[in-house]
């Protein structure tokens, strides 16, 4: 497959990439425990490294922080310095931040909320008995247990909001589709209390913003940037929702673009990398 002539274009001038992590450049790899890149995935990194264009990786995973990702990454053989690496941590920070928010309950574990306390923010435990907190952020937490629920639900109930890392089911990993863990407790939580989850990780416009802001990128280039991802659902929407171009990929989540609607059908679809390295 080759990439049209205007595509390929606006790809070499593009003013930035954002790149999704897992079922787009690496996928997880069981035994080791850390990354095994998929294929031409280090050498279209490498090339925008060569050409002078930013990047970054921005995973919805958040069972680390940022920089154990950016070292898993590079363990890999990707050219991805800690502060390349994003995850909705990251942009829930920079968020809460911004919105004045004082205590946050974290449902999550030690690296979803590092980001968090590293920004300064005063992070309660998921389980800590607490007074006026602000907000409750959902991530990845898979020892989430009833203490934790009935801690989420009378923080909510005595007027915090619910703010999310990711609220979709799945993400790909080495054996196939695994389930997100926000996503279901995302599901209790509003059944219990009616609050619907703001999402500060892909696809919203905070985590696009805090990209560019990483980038060094005005929001005016918003439509000079290329995001890739797999997850039509995420990098497609999110691309879609300020003009951007939007790759997919079928090596994860993704395998065909004929059923979806239009906010999260990829610009171009790929079978792997190849066509983009190409172009660069
Ligand atoms: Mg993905």
């Amino acid at each position: 497959m080759k990439l049209n002539t205007e595509l390929a274009a606006r790809m070499r001038g593009a003013a930035g990439f954002i790149f999704d992590m897992d079922g787009t450049i690496a996928l997880g790899d069981s035994k080791s425990g850390g990354h095994r890149a998929l294929p031409h995935a280090i050498a279209v990194l490498e090339a925008l490294k060569a050409n002078g264009t930013p990047y970054v990786v921005f995973t919805n995973g958040t069972a680390k922080p940022p920089p154990a990702y950016a070292n898993s990454l590079r363990n890999a053989g990707f050219p991805v310095e800690d502060s390349q690496m994003l995850t909705p941590s990251s942009s829930a920070a920079a968020w809460l931040s911004q919105t004045g928010t004082g205590k946050v309950r974290v449902l999550g574990n030690a690296g979803c909320a590092a980001p968090l306390i590293d920004a300064g923010l005063d992070v309660v435990g998921p389980s800590e008995e607490a007074e006026g907190v602000e907000a409750v952020y959902t991530g990845w937490f898979r020892e989430f247990d009833f203490t934790a629920l009935e801690a989420g639900c009378h923080s909510l109930w005595n007027g915090a909001r619910l703010v999310t890392a990711s609220n979709v089911p799945f993400f790909a990993t080495e054996t196939g589709r695994a389930i997100g863990a926000s996503f279901p407790i995302n599901v209790m939580l509003t059944a219990m209390t009616s609050k619907r989850p703001r999402i500060l990780g892909k696809p919203s416009k905070v985590a696009f913003d805090t990209a560019m802001k990483v980038l060094g990128l005005p929001r005016s280039a918003a439509k000079d940037m290329v995001v890739v991802g797999d997850d039509p659902a995420l990098e497609m929407r999110m691309a879609n929702a300020v003009g951007a171009i939007s790759i997919g990929l079928a090596t994860g989540i993704m395998s065909s673009d004929a059923s979806l609607p239009e906010k999260d059908r990829p610009t171009v679809l790929l079978n792997d990398l190849q066509p983009l390295l190409d172009v660069l």
